[in-house]
């Protein structure tokens, strides 16, 4: 790591952090070759947000973990940059929902998945996880979606109720959605198809999102589904949070 990223002190340390595993994982061949581009887009929208979980955000992230804790066949779905950005975090997270995770990639090769699936098996071995990783073998498909993308497997994606899903992308999200699934996305661009199709979407940075919802598990606090919700009125105020920010 260059000493700059390894420095807590400096201002930058968390995006430096990030951008350091994200390079580990592109020597690795874990990512497809638009995954940076899409990061930095994550970044100029984390930038106009303070770089921090607003309030909307942490609400947001409580209503998804409610669905999560009462689903009955919850899933996590992840791809390239989240496991390269919370790998560990994220199977933290499927052990205490006690739910699998599927490797669900846009721009499948055996490669990629053979690159993902032993990052993931070395994060299990070395914390001592016990969760089932799935996605090496799809038996099933999305229906509405064209090609590769539309794989998935029955036991995970297809037969879930509700799905975690980070960084998808607005065609799956809105296949997912029509279902018949409750999707939780974290998105931090208020603005895409997937944070506007979700059922819950979290504007937030990925990683501080599963920290967010791993604190909230270990804290042995209830969490309680807002009947209420109303995912339209998260993004407005993460919208709203934005207009103030640049006003300031
Ligand atoms: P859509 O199809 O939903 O309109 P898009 O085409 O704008 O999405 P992609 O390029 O598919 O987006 O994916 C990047 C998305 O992921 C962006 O919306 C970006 O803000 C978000 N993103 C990138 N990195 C992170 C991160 N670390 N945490 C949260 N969101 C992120």
């Amino acid at each position: 790591m260059s000493e700059i990223a390894a420095d807590p002190s400096h201002p930058r340390y968390q995006s430096l952090l990030m951008r350091h595993r994200l390079e580990v994982a592109e020597e690795k061949g874990m990512l497809a070759g638009s995954a940076l581009i899409a990061h930095g887009r994550g970044e100029a929208f984390d930038y106009l947000l303070g770089e921090q979980t607003i309030p909307s955000a942490l609400a947001a992230t409580q209503q998804a973990l409610a669905l999560l804790c009462s689903a009955t066949h919850p899933v996590i779905s992840v791809n390239g940059n989240v496991v390269a950005l919370a790998g560990k975090e994220i199977l933290h997270l499927a052990q205490k929902l006690n739910c699998p995770v599927e490797i669900n990639i846009f721009y499948r090769t055996p490669e990629r998945m053979k690159a993902l699936l032993q990052h993931l098996n070395e994060i299990k071995q070395q914390e001592a996880i016990d969760v089932e990783i799935l996605g090496a073998k799809p038996n099933a498909r999305i229906p509405g979606l064209e090609g590769p993308r539309a794989n998935c497997t029955k036991e995970g994606i297809l037969d879930s109720d509700v799905i975690l899903v980070p960084l998808e992308d607005g065609d799956r999200c809105e296949a997912l959605v029509s279902m018949g699934k409750t999707v939780l996305v974290i998105d931090l661009n208020p603005l895409s198809r997937t944070a506007q199709m979700a059922s819950v979407t979290m504007v937030d940075e990925l990683s501080r999102v599963i920290v967010n919802m791993n604190a909230h598990l270990d804290s042995g606090q209830q969490v309680v589904e807002n009947k209420k919700y109303s995912n339209n009125e998260t993004i407005q105020r993460a919208l709203q949070h934005i207009a103030a920010y640049l006003q300031s």
